[in-house]
């Protein structure tokens, strides 16, 4: 199945977190793999988005973007390492 790079999480997740968060690091829950969000394997169009893990396929995280609110499951994902400016 054809899928897009992380990068395209980019747009739906700028409406709820202000930084850029697939930048952010992810452990997955499936196999313990650590990378950038931008990594994950993105399958679906908006509003409707399943993020896999490249490393075993497991469903990190599913994204729906509702009228009026977004939707996130991140049960896939075991942490986040979300970089800052001090
Ligand atoms: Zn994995």
């Amino acid at each position: 199945m054809d899928y897009q790079d992380g990068n395209a999480l980019a747009g739906p997740l700028s409406e709820i977190f202000t930084l850029d968060v697939t930048v952010a690091q992810g452990t997955c829950a499936g196999c313990g793999l650590r990378g950038p969000l931008a990594g994950l394997h993105v399958y679906g169009a908006a509003p409707g988005l399943v993020a896999r893990c490249p490393g075993c396929e497991e469903v990190v995280l599913t994204l729906v973007r509702g009228p009026k609110d977004v939707w996130l499951d991140m049960r896939g994902a075991v942490s986040l390492r979300i970089p800052v400016t001090e």
